[in-house]
C-alpha cells in the first residue's frame, strides 16, 4: 500500500486489520480522528474515498500504533468519567481504575457542599474535572510539578467550563500554602517500582516516567504525600491515595504509622486493591495528652 493509491473507508479499515494487525475498534477510532467524524460515519459511508492528506495521516498513525504508541496520544483525547479530556505525552493517560478515586471522593463530599478539595499531581486534570463536574460548589485546587502538564489540565478545565478549579504548580504538598487546609486531599501519584518490567509494556514507555515510577519500591511519592498532608487537612479531613494492586497493606501501614484514623483499602472493578484512605491524625496536643494518661 502506498500513499498515492486510492483507498475507501472500508479498505482503510481492512488494511489496518490485515497489514497492521490492529483491532477493529482501534482502527475505527484512528480513522474517525483523521476524518474528524464520529465513528458512526464510517458505517454510513464505507465507500467514501480518503483524500491524499487523509491517506497519509491514517497510514502514519497505523505505523505509530504498530510501534506501540498509545491510541490516546495518537488522537490527543481520552474519555474519563464521561468527560472528554485532551491528553499529551506530558500527561499520564487517565485509567479507568482511577474512577474509584472519584467515586470515593464523591461519597465523602456532600452534593451541595462547598468543601475544599486538592488534587495533587493532577496531570491531565481528570480527577479534579470529574469531581468538579459532580460537585459544582466544591472549591478545587489542582497541582502538578510539571508546567506542561498543568497547561493541559487548565485547558481541559476551560473547555469543560469548569471555572472553579484553581491550578498551581508545585511538588505534592509543597504546592500548598502554609496554613492552607482542605477537607479532602487526593492523588493518583506515580507508584510503579523503578525497573519494573511493566514500565516497558502496554504503551508505558510513551508516558512521562515521572508520572509512573517512584523509587525502588514505588512508594517514595506516597510517603511524601502521607507525611505532608496532615499540615494541610482540616480537622476531619481525608487523604485518598491510589496505588498499585500489590501495595494495599504497605500503604495502609504507612497511613497507620503516621497516625491517620479510620484507614481502609478499597478495590477497583477488577477486584484489585487500588486505593487507601485515612482521616487526619489527631493534633499533636491531643496525642501527647493521650500518651500521658496511665
Ligand atoms: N496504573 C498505572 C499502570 O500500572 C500506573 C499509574 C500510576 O503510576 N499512577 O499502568
Amino acid at each position: 500500500m502506498t500513499p498515492d493509491q486510492p483507498l475507501s473507508i472500508a479498505e482503510a479499515l481492512q488494511l489496518a486489520a490485515r497489514t497492521h494487525h490492529l483491532p477493529q475498534l482501534e482502527a475505527q477510532v484512528l480513522l474517525a480522528h483523521v476524518l474528524q467524524t464520529p465513528r458512526s460515519h464510517l458505517y454510513a459511508w464505507p465507500e467514501q474515498p480518503l483524500n491524499a492528506a487523509q491517506r497519509i495521516a491514517f497510514l502514519t498513525l497505523l505505523e505509530r500504533r504498530q510501534q506501540g504508541e498509545p491510541v490516546a496520544y495518537l488522537t490527543g483525547q481520552r474519555e474519563f468519567w464521561s468527560l472528554s479530556l485532551r491528553v499529551t505525552p506530558d500527561t499520564l493517560i487517565p485509567r479507568p481504575e482511577t474512577e474509584l478515586l472519584v467515586e470515593q471522593a464523591l461519597a465523602l463530599l456532600d452534593p451541595g457542599g462547598d468543601a475544599r478539595v486538592a488534587d495533587l499531581g493532577t496531570g491531565s486534570g481528570a480527577i479534579a474535572a470529574a469531581i468538579a463536574s459532580e460537585r459544582p460548589r466544591a472549591r478545587l485546587l489542582a497541582t502538578d510539578i510539571s508546567a506542561a502538564a498543568l497547561a493541559v489540565a487548565a485547558d481541559n478545565f476551560r473547555r469543560l467550563g469548569l471555572r472553579r478549579i484553581e491550578t498551581r504548580q508545585g511538588n505534592w504538598c509543597s504546592a500548598l500554602h502554609p496554613g492552607e487546609r482542605f477537607d479532602l486531599i487526593l492523588s493518583n501519584p506515580p507508584y510503579v517500582a523503578e525497573g519494573d518490567p511493566h514500565l516497558l509494556r502496554d504503551g508505558l514507555p510513551w508516558e512521562p516516567a515521572t508520572a509512573l515510577s517512584s523509587g525502588a519500591d514505588g512508594l517514595d511519592d506516597i510517603r511524601r504525600l502521607i507525611g505532608g498532608a496532615p499540615d494541610h487537612l482540616a480537622a476531619d479531613g481525608w487523604l485518598l491515595i491510589e496505588h498499585g494492586l500489590d501495595q494495599g497493606s504497605a500503604v495502609r501501614r504507612l497511613f497507620d504509622q503516621a497516625g491517620y484514623l479510620e484507614t481502609s483499602t478499597h478495590q477497583d472493578l477488577a477486584a484489585h486493591d487500588r486505593l487507601t484512605r485515612g482521616k487526619r491524625p489527631p493534633a499533636i496536643g491531643a496525642e501527647s495528652k493521650g500518651n500521658q494518661s496511665p
